[in-house]
């Protein structure tokens, strides 16, 4: 039995700045919203999302004889999340200037689970994104923040500049947390007016298709378009919104920035071989877009 006192202070020493704890249990509301969204054809190209469905929603078939998901977020942002000065026409979005959040959040989640003595991986899995799981929906119900309009996670102090990781365990917890049920977009609607694309939908959800962020991450140069002053993903959604606004700077330093992406003009990217940028930006979530070249 894990005791959830014991799981936070684990959490705020591995650096964490937001947390909460939720049962392994099928999450049918938004599977339900999910295979909407995915039947109208707003994930299309994303095969790997239309993938293990029910896994992805449900942590006791991702993990089986799971109890209990332990959610943890963390902040990133930095000086150039609000945006850049200037018409620079090859942003980079802020999560990618540092080390790979897959990296530090995996490191991060273990020492956890090591603190909670369940490393042992017949009792505990970590998750970081590239398994699946409904992380934005457990994050809500973790109380870590509500689904903003831009279809994000908002903490109502950090924002929505977060990377979310997870450990799905066999233990179950003495307290669970509340969901979140404050809405802080009521009233606003600054992220549909300044999505470029319209890629923003009504019902707190992306058409992913048109997104700039998808398009520049997922896809090789050739196939792109126009992608609005942006190189790696977009950030447009989240520099307009107010709770990003009051937002602090991050803390962990595992998130300062390696780089400064205003170095890397079209010029540059015009001329760098696809070796030369693997090796310069290596450890970052930027090579993930090298091996489409
Ligand atoms: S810009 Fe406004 S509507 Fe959009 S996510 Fe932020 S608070 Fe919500
Ligand atoms: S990331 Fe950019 S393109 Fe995608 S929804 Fe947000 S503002 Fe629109």
């Amino acid at each position: 039995m894990l005791n959830a006192e014991q799981i936070a202070r684990a959490m705020a020493a591995a650096g964490f700045d937001a947390w909460g704890v939720v049962p392994a249990a099928e999450l049918s509301d938004a599977k339900r919203r999910f295979t909407l969204w995915w039947e109208e054809g707003n994930g299309k190209g994303l095969d790997y999302l239309g993938r293990n469905v029910d896994k992805r929603f449900d942590a006791s078939l991702l993990f089986p004889g799971a109890k209990s998901v332990i959610v943890g977020a963390v902040s990133y942002k930095n000086r150039l999340s609000m945006g850049y000065e200037g018409d620079f026409d090859c942003r980079i979005a802020s999560y990618a200037h540092s080390t790979d959040y897959h990296t530090s959040l995996r490191e991060m989640l273990r020492e956890v689970a090591t603190e909670l003595a369940i490393a042992d991986p017949q009792r505990a899995k970590i998750c970081v994104d590239s398994v699946p799981l409904a992380e934005k929906s457990l994050a809500r119900l973790a109380g870590i923040g509500w689904i903003g309009r831009n279809s994000l996670v908002i903490n109502p102090r950090l924002g929505s500049f977060m990377v979310l990781g997870e450990i799905v365990t066999t233990e179950e917890c003495d307290t669970y947390s509340s969901p979140m049920e404050e809405d802080g977009c009521v009233g606003c609607g600054r992220c549909l007016l300044r999505c470029p694309t319209g890629a923003i939908l009504t019902n707190r959800t992306l058409n992913a298709t048109l997104c700039v962020s998808n398009k520049t991450v997922e896809q090789g140069p050739a196939e792109w378009g126009e992608t609005h002053g942006w190189f790696f993903g977009c950030e447009e959604c989240q520099s307009c919104c107010p709770h990003n606004a009051t937002a602090p700077l991050h803390t962990n330093p595992r998130f300062d920035a390696l780089y400064d992406p205003r170095h890397y003009d079209s010029n540059f990217w015009a001329k760098v071989s696809r070796s030369e940028a693997e090796s310069l930006f290596a450890t970052t979530p930027l090579v993930r877009k090298f091996k489409k070249w």
